[in-house]
């Protein structure tokens, strides 16, 4: 008996409300003593013991004989440790993220979802609507390069009647995606594959409607200089875009015309910077018309978008 009740107790990971609102407040003084965000800590609070902004804004939690968190109280300290000595990312801590209208899972095999990525699936309607014969928002869309899946997701999401593909190279990552879809119940509308770009797609070539990808694009010199929670945590298979950032751009624009559809879609993710050298490549290339930039929320030149010339 007594086994048991100590099993369940380690599975809820029960806290009191003090010993919680304790642990707080030395993170709280530890964190402005190391420069991270003090707002982190509620945040993270509220995604690994399910508390509530105004419980936490109002410190009433301090009065509950229970909490139940996702990790123990010794787990969280140590993770929270990591944080600061180690510049772990909170979401990676928490093991979750918001992006859209989505709560995502997330680990160290996948790039956290940033929110300007989120402007993809707006351009992609967008794009999608602007050329309404071609009736783009059905058929074949896919998201090279998925990570954890978000782009995919909000594919799904956004368009109903199509079907998405999904590729990674990373089979941890795929997992995770997986994992995704399954509890947002997009499971049957993405199909994942393991593979390196269009490759696992040959069976599909000239069908696609659509083409969006976050693919790697930072300089390979530059990544060890980005923040520590990026350079030393986050993939850099996901970050590192070789000697200019553009070698898997250049990929991307070289093959994916024979697997669009003519007047079919081709979107991406690119850095501060990279704008007109990419619009010069896709120019180059030949197959594409109508090419784009758009700026994300701040501003930066971040999305190209093209179409595949009809002929
Ligand atoms: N936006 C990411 C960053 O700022 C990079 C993502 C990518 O390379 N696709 O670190």
């Amino acid at each position: 008996m007594r086994k048991s009740y100590e099993m369940v107790e380690q599975k809820l990971n029960l806290v009191s409300g003090l010993q919680l609102w304790q642990w707080r407040s030395r993170a709280i003084a530890k964190a402005i003593a190391n420069n991270v965000p003090v707002a982190e800590i509620d945040w993270l609070l509220q995604e690994v013991a399910g508390l509530d902004r105004l419980a936490l804004r109002l410190d009433s939690f301090k009065d509950k004989a229970e909490i139940i968190m996702a990790l123990s109280l010794e787990e969280l300290d140590h993770l929270w440790h990591r944080r600061l000595d180690d510049r772990l990312p909170v979401q990676y801590i928490a093991g979750s993220t918001p992006w859209r209208n989505f709560r995502l899972k997330v680990s160290d095999a996948v790039l956290i979802p940033r929110p300007e990525t989120e402007c993809l699936i707006d351009l992609a309607v967008m794009a999608a609507r602007s050329e309404v014969s071609s009736q783009l928002k059905q058929g074949h869309w896919v998201d090279l390069g998925t990570g954890s899946g978000v782009i995919a997701l909000g594919l799904a999401d956004a368009f109903s009647e199509s079907t998405i593909h999904a590729v990674d190279y990373s089979l941890e990552a795929l997992a995770i995606a997986q994992k995704n879809a399954d509890n947002l119940g997009l499971a049957d509308r993405i199909r994942f594959y393991q593979g390196s770009w269009w490759q696992p797609l040959a069976a599909l070539k000239g069908q696609f409607s659509g083409m969006v990808s976050n693919p790697p694009y930072i300089p390979s010199n530059i990544v060890p200089t980005l923040q520590p929670e990026v350079a030393k945590h986050e993939p850099h298979l996901a970050l590192d875009g070789g000697f200019d950032g553009l070698d898997d751009i250049r990929h991307l624009i070289e093959f994916s015309p024979s697997y669009l559809k003519p007047g079919g879609v081709w979107l991406i993710e690119m850095m501060a910077g990279q704008a007109e050298a990419v619009k010069m490549l896709l120019q180059k290339q030949g197959s594409y018309e109508n090419i784009q930039i758009h700026t994300d929320l701040e501003g930066v030149e971040r999305f190209a978008l093209a179409f595949v010339s009809a002929e």
